[in-house]
């Protein structure tokens, strides 16, 4: 699709359906001429043209990755008339176009009935779920795995909650025995499994957890910000079917349309199965009788003002790639595809080593020739993400993450454990287009490892 002109067509057609009020004038307050815009604008690009391609096959830093031009006429046109999807007055039109990709994400994850809406974040959609944990379960904890993202320790501080860490096994997976044994204190009311750590993108093993649930009377809450549309695949591709289907057992799910949905930020959502618990947001005198599309969809979010153009992007992008596997599917197959080949490229590496295999996409490695010791790894994936950024002609955009001494042990025991934790390189490949660069992208990373081999 051709941007530019999908751009100027957004643009027009809101100046042609704004001509068909009563004219009016604008004020003279918020007229700037066109010679003091272009020295703002400028110099604005110049500042933006600072940051790292995102974009590029060759940005596999952290989570992050353009939308969908689909998304950004989308946004641009719903953004010109600025809905709130406070109220339905507010967003009559963005309102009924959020309840339906909120029932497209509750069919994706197998919920039948449901209640959910979107977010300004992963971060928020977790909030408003332990929210109504602590509600259904006061003064009881929540047990999440050390690999979870931060969030839930933050989150459960701010609602005054008592948090459990459970460890994690090697591979960054929640340890079900040692859950058990934070269950049967009978401290904790909810559990938090994580579906893609934002670490190594490992899935908690909540299908084996199922039966825990009801044994302890606990809620199960379903962290699927980063990797939740990977639904759509389960069963191909190598991806487990297990924890996908366990999810329509599940009290609540969050998935970020923002991290792997195409959209731009300020996209999360928090699906719960029981739509009763709305009654724990309604703000007004308490409703004994309402359904749940009886209600705005202020009266069932924490957060109050939301862009209605949040809610249109993705109703828009849906129409085009839906959430299922013939769709947004065949995005995420390719990035599954480009992790599996680097990873195995990476195996078969002399120069490089495969940390673990990735469960969705995110590849973690290390260089060979400094794996004699944690200290000596650590030291070179730092030198290889600096020498990668900064090399003008040919950068490559890395990240790191932490591994502690004994989940690292477990993995490679031939690596002398001379510190508590190591750094190792952590690649996210969350643009398709990473399949068909995938090679080139390997070369340059064994060229990278074998520059701090000569250095070191
Ligand atoms: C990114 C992420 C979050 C936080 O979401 P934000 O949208 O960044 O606030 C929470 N959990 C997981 C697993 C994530 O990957």
């Amino acid at each position: 699709m051709d941007l530019p002109y999908w751009i100027a067509r957004a643009v027009e057609g809101h100046g042609q359906w704004t001509s068909t009020f009563a004219p009016y004038e604008r004020h003279p307050s918020l007229e700037i001429s066109d010679d003091r815009f272009a020295t703002v604008f400028e110099n604005y690009e110049k500042l933006l043209h600072g940051n790292y391609p995102f974009f590029h096959p060759r940005y596999i830093g952290q989570m992050l990755k353009p939308p969908h031009e689909a998304a950004v006429v989308a946004y641009l046109s719903a953004m010109l008339i600025n809905p709130n999807n406070h109220s339905s007055d507010g967003g009559p039109v963005t309102d009924r176009m959020e309840r339906e990709v909120i029932d497209q994400l509750a069919a994706m994850f197998g919920f039948g009935s449901h209640l959910g809406h979107l977010t300004s974040s992963g971060t928020m959609a977790n909030l408003e779920a332990l929210y109504v944990a602590r509600c259904l379960h006061p003064g009881r904890g929540v047990a999440y795995s050390s690999a979870s993202h931060y969030t839930h320790e933050r989150m459960t501080r701010l609602l005054g909650m008592d948090s459990r860490a459970v460890p994690a096994d090697r591979y960054g997976r929640m340890d079900l025995d040692a859950l058990e044994d934070v269950l049967r204190t009978g401290k904790v009311g909810t559990v938090v499994f994580t579906l893609g750590t934002t670490g190594v993108g490992a899935l908690d093993p909540l299908a084996e957890a199922m039966a825990l649930r009801e044994r302890y009377d606990v809620r199960f809450h379903v962290d699927a910000a980063y990797g939740g549309f990977y639904s759509v695949l389960a069963g191909t591709l190598g991806l487990d079917p297990a924890p996908w289907r366990a999810v329509r057992d599940c009290d609540s799910v969050v998935v970020d349309p923002h991290k792997q949905g195409l959209q731009p930020y300020g996209c999360g959502s928090v699906l719960f199965a029981d739509p009763s618990v709305a009654k724990f947001y309604v703000h007004d005198s308490p409703y004994t009788y309402f359904t749940p599309a009886d209600l705005h969809l202020g009266e069932i979010s924490l957060e109050c003002s939301r862009a209605g153009a949040t809610a249109a992007a993705l109703w828009f992008t849906f129409q085009l790639l839906a959430p299922t596997a013939d769709g947004l599917g065949e995005v995420l197959a390719a990035n599954r595809r480009a992790a599996l080949r680097l990873a195995a490229l990476t195996a078969d590496s002399d120069r490089l080593r495969l940390h673990q295999e990735p469960d969705l996409d995110i590849v973690t490695y290390f260089p060979r020739r400094a794996g004699d010791s944690l200290s000596g790894i650590g030291r070179a994936c730092a030198a290889m993400l600096e020498e990668g950024m900064h090399d003008g002609a040919d950068p490559v955009f890395l990240s790191l993450m932490r591994i502690e001494r004994d989940a690292f042990a477990q993995l490679h025991p031939d690596v002398r454990a001379d510190a508590d934790s190591t750094r190792i390189l952590r690649s996210v490949l969350m643009k398709p287009e990473s399949e068909t660069y995938v090679d080139e992208l390997h070369q340059r990373l064994e060229r990278l490892s074998a520059s701090q081999g000569k250095e070191g």
